[in-house]
Order: structure tokens, then C-alpha cells, then sequence
């Protein structure tokens, strides 16, 4: 019996080898935080790096997508959300947006995936090369030049944490919801973090211990970054004081790309990205 089962066994064996080693990846990689670790890894292989030079880049943002005018802040209507309701919740449709607005009341679409994820030439708190390390294009652009400018000013910044799944965030919510109870001003429901836009990076300073805490505002790095982040797009997006607005406790280290554009528009009038909404008009 064993002997006659021995050649169909070679056979399907070898069946499965010529197929390739797909079985025994799919058999490993049973869960999709895997699948997109690979993903990652195959952007990173096809040698995607900056398609555009930073003039491009910046040109491409300068097209009438936000600007002052006498009667106040226009904003191209393509860049607020679109969303539709699902199970009684908003959920973006143009989540590449540069401008989306993530918070408890709109949220990214759980199967939504950048696909301009790169690694910043930056300094990092880690050596793995995991998700968190990407961000998209523009944004990865931009927090190395204002990498580059904090050095120059003798400021030496971590790169903590950047994108994040929509798998990961389920994983790191539960994980919340196991230990601390539902604490949402702390951890964001999946579909609620801007980690899944790939256009934030939590920051932090060998001086704070490479530690995301509100302590971070008090080093010579988080006030380095609090007046000067917006020069390179970015905004602190959970601002003190701002808690009820924005949804989230203050975060100091929570840096969002958002294009100098806005982010200077944000920053002179001590805005968070919800109040500007409020005060601009789609055109
Ligand atoms: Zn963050």
C-alpha cells in the first residue's frame, strides 16, 4: 500500500515544486499583515524612489490647490473629502488626497493601500525594514528636507513610526482595548489613523528616549519641530489645547503632511486641519 502511494506522492511533490514555492508562502503567511510586509518589500525592490525632483514635486502642489485670496482661504473642491456611508460611518473615496481629513468622523477605506510607499533617507529609531518605515512619496521627500534642516540646526531627530495598515491598527486597537479598555483618545479605531494615509511620521529624540509622550514637547527637539515642521509641510495634527477639536489627546510628536500650502496657513493662525476646513471655501 505504502509503495503504491510512494510514486503519487513523488508525483505531487514535484508537481508543487515546478508550480512554485507559492504553497508554501501562502501556508506561512496566513495572516495579511504578512502579504503586505511582502508587498512593501516588492515596492522597495522595484528601486521606487523620487520620480520627481523637489522643484516638480513642489510645482505639481502649486497648482490652485489652496492660496489666500481677499475673500479669504479658496481650496480646490477636489481636495476635500468625498465620502459615502457605510454602516452609518463616512468613508473617503479619494483617500489619496493629499489633503484628506482622517479623524472619528471620516474614515480611509479598509482595504486602502498607497501605492507610492518609499522609505525616507532618514534617521530612524530601528534597523528593520517593516512598514513603518514608509511613507508616500511626497511626504518621505519633504521629512527629509526637514531632517536635513534639523540637523543643520544641531537638532537630531528619530523617526519613530510612519505607515501603518489597516490590519496593523485592528491589531493595535484590540491590543488597546485588551489592556486599557476602549481609550479612543489614545489609540484610533482602524480606518481612523492617519498612519494608513502614509503621509505621517511619529517623531521622537534620543533625549526623550525615543518615547511618543507629551514630555517630548519640553526637549530641545520638540520645540525645534513645533516652530519649524510647517516650513516643510508638516503639521503637529493633535495640538494642545485643541483635544476636543481634533478628537486625540496632544500629541507633539505626530507629524501629518499636508503641503507647505496649508501647513503655513495652519500654523499663523494656530488652526487645526478641522478649524481650516471650517474657514475655507472649495472652489
Ligand atoms: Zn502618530
Amino acid at each position: 500500500m505504502l509503495k503504491k502511494a510512494a510514486p503519487l506522492f513523488m508525483f505531487f511533490l514535484i508537481t508543487t515544486v515546478m508550480i512554485g514555492c507559492s504553497f508554501w508562502d501562502e501556508g506561512q503567511a496566513d495572516n495579511r499583515l504578512q502579504k503586505e510586509a511582502e508587498q512593501v518589500e516588492q515596492d522597495r525592490d522595484k528601486d521606487v524612489h523620487y520620480e520627481g525632483t523637489s522643484e516638480e514635486i513642489s510645482a505639481s502642489l502649486n497648482e490652485n490647490e489652496a492660496e489666500e485670496t481677499e475673500e479669504g482661504y479658496v481650496i480646490s473642491a477636489d481636495k476635500i473629502n468625498e465620502v459615502i456611508t457605510v454602516d452609518g460611518q463616512a468613508v473617503i473615496q479619494n483617500p489619496d488626497n493629499i489633503f484628506a481629513n482622517i479623524n472619528r468622523e471620516f474614515l480611509l477605506p479598509s482595504d486602502y493601500i498607497p501605492d507610492d510607499l518609499v522609505a525616507p533617507n532618514v534617521r530612524f529609531s530601528f534597523d528593520e525594514d517593516v512598514e513603518k518605515r514608509y511613507l508616500r512619496e511626497e511626504a518621505a521627500f519633504a521629512l527629509e528636507e526637514l531632517f536635513t534642516a534639523a540637523e543643520e540646526a544641531g537638532i537630531e531627530l528619530f523617526a519613530i513610526s510612519g505607515y501603518r495598515s489597516y490590519e496593523r491598527q485592528e491589531v493595535l486597537y484590540d491590543n488597546a482595548l485588551t489592556n486599557h479598555g476602549a481609550d479612543q483618545e489614545v489609540v484610533a479605531m482602524p480606518g481612523q489613523s492617519e498612519h494608513q494615509t502614509g503621509l505621517a511620521m511619529d517623531v521622537s529624540s534620543r533625549s526623550n528616549g525615543f518615547a511618543l509622550s507629551a514630555a517630548f514637547e519640553e526637549t530641545d527637539e520638540g520645540q525645534w519641530l513645533a516652530e519649524h515642521a510647517h516650513e516643510y509641510g508638516f503639521i503637529i495634527r493633535y495640538p494642545k489645547g485643541k483635544e476636543e477639536i481634533t478628537g486625540y489627546d496632544f500629541e507633539p510628536w505626530h507629524l501629518r503632511y499636508i503641503g507647505t500650502e496649508i501647513a503655513e496657513i495652519l500654523f499663523e493662525n494656530d488652526w487645526t486641519l478641522e478649524e481650516y476646513l471650517g474657514e475655507v471655501t472649495p472652489i
